[in-house]
């Protein structure tokens, strides 16, 4: 979809693919709320566009009444709007992700239901099954607490998410992150999927996570071998 970007890595979107990024983030607010992983207006979703800007959806608006005209461009650094919306209330996080990490290319933060059970729980989902561990990494942390929109949301994510695509936010729901956007959908569903299998697995005896090494193994190497073909499509 675009040629090598910044910072070592091809870009989904790059810098001139705004109208292809503010469609494609419109098109997934309404995937999340039909795959039943957000409801109404909970949740937002962004991606990198080019070296310095991200596509994020605005605040407190439901995903099924939005066109790609009503999402917002806000500058990395800064936060700084260009052009008109108001961003989601959790753009800083999703700035500070994209700045910490170079290679994330989308962030999706839901309130899916069996996440949101774990997060009430404050339970690390450990490394359950082989699909959650290729694409989410070898376990799922959870983020201390720290109130929405804050500048404390902002650095517990970030921690939280170090050697992982998604982390569990305490007691408020989960963050999942990619590549690409396609990517960071897939792993909002694996972090889903994780999160039952783990609740129902503790109510059959224990969940048995796999071993430490072969999981950060498996991550590695969803993460080496799809390096390619994860830009813009399914792996
Ligand atoms: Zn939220």
């Amino acid at each position: 979809m675009s040629g090598p970007g910044g910072n070592g890595t091809d870009r989904e979107f790059g810098d001139g693919d705004e109208a292809a990024a503010r469609e494609a983030v419109r098109a997934a607010g309404v995937e999340l709320v039909e795959t039943g992983l957000v409801d109404g207006t909970w949740g937002n979703i962004s991606v990198r566009l080019g070296g310095d800007r991200m596509v994020i959806t605005p605040s407190g608006r439901d995903y099924r009444s939005l066109g790609a005209a009503d999402m917002v461009v806000v500058e990395l650094a800064g936060g700084s709007v260009t052009g008109a919306g108001k961003p989601s209330t959790e753009a800083p996080m999703h700035r500070s992700l994209y700045l910490a990490r170079p290679a994330l290319g989308a962030v999706v933060h839901t309130h899916s239901a069996a996440a949101s059970t774990v997060a009430a729980a404050r339970r690390e989902v450990p490394a359950v099954l082989d699909d959650f561990v290729q694409v989410v990494g070898p376990s799922l942390r959870v983020a201390d607490y720290a109130l929405p929109g804050s500048g404390r949301m902002t650095r517990v994510v970030v921690r939280a998410m170090a050697g992982r695509m998604a982390c569990l936010l305490a007691n408020h729901g989960a963050v999942a992150a990619g590549r690409s956007l396609p990517e960071a959908l897939l792993c909002a569903r694996m972090l889903e999927k994780g999160c039952r299998s783990f609740i129902e697995a503790e109510f059959l005896g224990g969940a048995v996570p796999l071993h430490p090494v072969e999981a950060w193994a498996m991550h590695q190497v969803f993460l080496h071998k799809y390096s390619r073909t994860a830009r813009g499509g399914r792996k």
